[in-house]
């Protein structure tokens, strides 16, 4: 079934309703959401690589600790899905399958079952807006696809202290000295780490090499203290001379053994000037490749973070 009708389908099973490109998974056929006993819902389908799952969000007044409603909804023993998060005003279960989707029956069993199971431990929404509760709110309001009871003036103090936080951020003079000497260090220290490593295990650990990425990445955004273009280009330099380093570390290692001789300079050198012989021989292409799948991923998980609250309405065309 497609998967709109199969969204219409749980809605009118739930008492909710289907809005199409709308919610907090940002899919084509949006998601099902609503309010029962008070409590905010939304359905939907969320894909992550080749996993699909069918979503269930619920939420409901800020509480102090969650770790209540994760240790209930165990004691609950609810078969279907699996809880996916719990935050101080929402849980998240999901369904994950293949091919076949749950039945929408069950589905919406399932809603009902969780909001039963989450009652005792939580507080429903009443009608005012959750920010400030005092404004009477009817309807729900998108925050980046997240439905929430939230009035006007609150809504404007959420974009203003976002718009503060944006230019606070832009203002930010960048420290390229730290972020160098703080990114070196990683690399000397990954490099290192790598080398008596795969020295240990007698082979290179090629997830190492990701691990490796990632530290320089942090320790050169720590040093800057903010995502600039600098730390973008020196970044996946470090992680690959790290890595190289660490080969070399190895390689030293591995002959002093093998050859039965003792540490030197020239030795290093020696290594260090057929390091790439050695490289295309060993599996160094791919550290290497490794090292740059580390740093990329450090790359991106280093984007300039977004300051950005968007408000819709529910049923309101897209933007
Ligand atoms: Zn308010």
């Amino acid at each position: 079934m497609h998967e709109n009708d199969y969204l219409q389908q749980v809605a009118n099973l739930t008492g909710l309703r289907h809005y199409p490109q709308q919610g907090p998974w940002g899919k084509k056929s949006g998601s099902v959401v609503g309010t029962r006993d008070n409590y905010v819902t939304a359905i939907g389908f969320r894909y992550n690589g080749q996993n699909a799952s069918l979503v269930i969000l619920l939420r409901f007044k800020r509480l102090e600790q969650p770790e209540l409603v994760k240790s209930t909804l165990k004691g609950a023993e609810i078969k279907k899905g699996k809880l996916g998060a719990v935050g101080n005003d929402f849980v998240r279960w999901e369904w994950k399958y293949s091919f076949i989707k749950p039945g929408a029956e069950e589905v919406a069993k399932l809603v009902e079952d969780l909001r039963t199971a989450i009652k005792t431990v939580t507080t429903p929404f009443d009608g005012r807006c959750e920010h400030c509760a005092s404004t009477p709110m009817q309807s729900l309001t998108l925050l980046n696809g997240m439905p929430m009871f939230i009035c006007a003036s609150c809504q404007e103090r959420v974009r203003n202290e976002l718009n503060q936080a944006a230019e606070k951020y832009e203002m930010l003079t960048p420290n390229y000295p730290n972020g160098l000497v703080l990114g070196l260090g990683a690399a000397a220290l990954g490099g290192l780490a790598w080398g008596l490593v795969a020295y240990g295990l007698n082979h290179i650990f090629l997830w190492g090499a990701i691990l490796i990425g990632y530290i320089v990445a942090a320790a050169v955004l720590r040093g800057t203290g903010k995502v600039t273009r600098f730390g973008q280009i020196i970044i996946p330099v470090l992680t690959i001379a790290s890595v190289l380093f660490g080969d070399a570390i190895f390689y030293t290692l591995i002959i002093m053994k093998q050859e039965h001789v003792a540490f030197s300079g020239k030795l290093l050198n020696a290594v260090l000037l057929h390091l790439w012989e050695l490289e295309i021989q060993g599996s160094g292409v791919l550290s290497l490749l490794f090292g740059l799948v580390g740093a990329g991923y450090a790359l991106y998980s280093a984007r300039k973070p977004k300051f950005q609250a968007v408000f819709q309405s529910l049923g309101a065309p897209s933007p």
